[in-house]
């Protein structure tokens, strides 16, 4: 693992309340049972769960997000299990995602929520963390994955994802919210939540707005059977999907035309049994037909994985040597939402470290 570990990467596809340790959840949820909020033995059962269903999967979030949803939990969960977590991994570009959420009892709003979260990344103090473009304009630019300090270093962006339970308002809501953060590190917008609930038309014009105003946009796209969704979603042209499970011959054919890059989760896909194992996952056709692809992680605790973890999977399982998933690795700064001036930061950490690959 130690070698997957040393070589740089970049994950485009982690939700923030995916990506928490197991132990923090139970040290959030035994706070929450002494006050009576959550029946603790309850909760610790669901969290230890190894294998998770998909439905099981959004039942763990629902309590998850009970556990996680104040600003000072936000904040907490962004800065030690996200950020740093990553960092520790030699990620050194990070599109982290989450659902900015309303949460009228704790005093919260999709703002606060977002505000807690960079509150978060701010606090990092281990890492040296590249927020924003009007930051790395202010910083001299470091060509290597340390900084002068001997701290690492870590580009993080984000994207603010829509809920399939949401409303039109409500996605407008978060779209407008991603518009007013653009200057703050918000690069883009995502469509996750429950792949069984929810309609397409009902976030279409929350997202087309978006893709008119500029905002890159990634879609969950194809984890269940449902192939008019899958083809509104190829001809809605995002910026990139995520998981492509259930596509048909037809599906195939207009992705490959489309040229569309995949968030590739391998661990997820098989916890959740979306794809039945490793050896009939698409990443192997997609790979072999040069179909731009993204190695990347999903919830990192959910799953019990990280990006070193899903590199070893994929190098193992399709019999990739270390140069192949170094260049997969390299090749995922085209597909990055952040500008030309981040991505020819990344080409020379990339450079830097091909130096030394052998
Ligand atoms: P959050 O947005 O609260 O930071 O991260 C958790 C949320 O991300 C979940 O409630 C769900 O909406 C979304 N999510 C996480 N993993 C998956 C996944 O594998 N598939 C889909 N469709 N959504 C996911």
């Amino acid at each position: 693992m130690e070698c997957w570990k040393l070589i740089p990467k970049i994950e485009l596809h982690a939700h923030l309340n995916g990506s928490i340790r197991d132990t923090t959840l139970l040290e959030l949820a035994g706070g929450l049972g002494k006050g009576g909020t959550v029946v603790f033995s309850g909760v610790e059962n669901v969290i230890l769960k190894n294998d998770r269903s998909l439905p099981e999967v959004f039942k763990l979030f629902d309590l998850i997000h009970v556990v996680t949803t104040d600003h000072k939990t936000v904040t907490r969960i962004t800065k030690e299990q996200v950020i740093e977590d990553f960092a520790s991994e030699n990620v050194v570009y990070l599109e982290l995602r989450t659902t900015p959420k309303r949460n009228d009892s704790k005093g919260m709003s999709k703002r606060s929520y977002m505000e807690a979260v960079l509150e978060g990344i701010r606090a990092v103090g281990t890492v040296e963390v590249d927020l924003s473009r009007e930051l790395v304009a202010e910083t001299p630019a470091v060509n290597e994955t340390c900084n002068r300090t001997g701290k690492k270093k870590i580009f993080v962006r984000l994207l603010l994802s829509i809920d399939r339970r949401e409303t039109t308002e409500a996605a407008m809501e978060t779209v407008n919210l991603a518009l007013e953060m653009r200057r703050l590190g918000v690069v883009g917008i995502d469509l996750s939540g429950n792949p069984v609930i929810g309609e397409w038309s009902t976030f279409l014009p929350a997202l087309e707005f978006a893709k008119m105003q500029g905002l890159p946009i990634t879609l969950h796209c194809g984890e269940v059977p449902n192939p008019k969704e899958i083809h509104a979603m190829l001809d809605f042209l995002p910026r990139r999907i995520g998981h492509a499970c259930c596509f048909e011959q037809e599906e195939w054919e207009k992705l490959k035309k489309s040229k569309i890059p995949v968030e590739i989760c391998l661990t997820s896909n098989i916890i959740t049994e979306t794809i039945s194992s490793v050896d009939v996952h698409h990443f192997a056709d997609l790979y072999k037909s040069n179909h731009p692809l993204i190695l990347c992680t999903d919830d990192v605790g959910v799953f019990s994985t990280s990006l070193s973890a899903e590199y070893a999977l994929a190098s193992s399982a399709f019999g990739l040597v270390k140069r192949e998933m170094f260049q997969l690795a390299r090749k995922a700064i085209e597909f990055i939402f952040a500008g030309d001036e981040v991505k020819q930061q990344l080409e020379e950490i990339f450079a830097s470290a091909a130096r030394g690959l052998d």
